[in-house]
């Protein structure tokens, strides 16, 4: 029998409040996000499996629990300008644009940076504004941010990031090489210091410098 995406995302939704998910606003905006929409075709079927699944140039969309508790950990409000580093499909970003005020978003790989900004158009998310390039120098000219989210794992933390966060700003973002366990890291600045805490072990592809402009 086929199961309907819809029942697929209902037991999605269970599972992650079974993993710990307890913002319902996060959950509300998972359940409104089509993310069969972000992903290949021919992978429509698993839209809602918990999984990272591929994209193109190479990349994944996260696995929803981790785009969930990435975004939940953000603590992200209705007033924030908030920076996401690594558009992809534009899936997060989609979530991150439905909590706060003003979302940015930098891609450095053309194909999926114009594949995203198609779908910020057919979801009428009008308070996305997307950059091509490397997003490891930030925005300066948007810059500081209440919010910065990173979505792919960085061997170390850019510094250029951290100065752009407002004071008791937040970032969150996946640091470690790709050969050893990576983990979730919550940055909260206080004035010229920055307070580090380690959250989850991930798996996520790697934070590179410089732009692609074909797959
Ligand atoms: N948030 C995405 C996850 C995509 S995977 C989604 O919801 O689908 C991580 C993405 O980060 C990839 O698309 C990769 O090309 C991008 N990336 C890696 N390094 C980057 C950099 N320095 N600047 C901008 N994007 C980067």
């Amino acid at each position: 029998m086929n199961v309907s995406l819809d029942d697929k995302k209902k037991t999605l939704l269970t599972k992650l409040k079974e993993q710990g998910i307890t913002d319902e606003i996060v959950l509300e905006v998972i359940a409104d996000i089509p993310r069969e929409d972000f992903i290949p075709d021919f992978l429509r079927s698993q839209a809602y499996e918990n999984a990272a699944l591929p994209i193109e140039s190479e990349q994944t969309i996260s696995q929803p629990y981790i785009v969930a508790y990435m975004t939940q950990e953000l603590r992200v409000t209705k007033n924030h300008k908030v920076l996401e580093i690594g558009t992809g499909s534009g899936y997060q970003a989609a979530v991150l644009a439905k909590l706060c005020k003003r979302l940015f978003t930098i891609e450095r790989h053309m194909p999926l940076f114009k594949g995203a900004e198609e779908m910020f158009k057919k979801l009428r998310l009008y308070n996305i504004t997307t950059l091509f390039g490397n997003g490891m120098k930030g925005w300066k000219e948007q810059q500081p941010f209440d919010r910065i989210m990173v979505t792919a794992a960085g061997e170390e933390i850019p510094d250029e990031l951290l100065y752009q966060l407002k004071d008791g700003g937040i970032m969150i973002i996946p640091v470690g090489a790709q050969d050893e366990t990576q983990h979730v890291v919550r940055i909260t600045r206080n004035g010229d210091d920055f307070d580090v805490k380690t959250l989850l072990p991930v798996k996520f592809v790697p934070l590179l410098s410089g732009i692609v402009h074909s797959s």
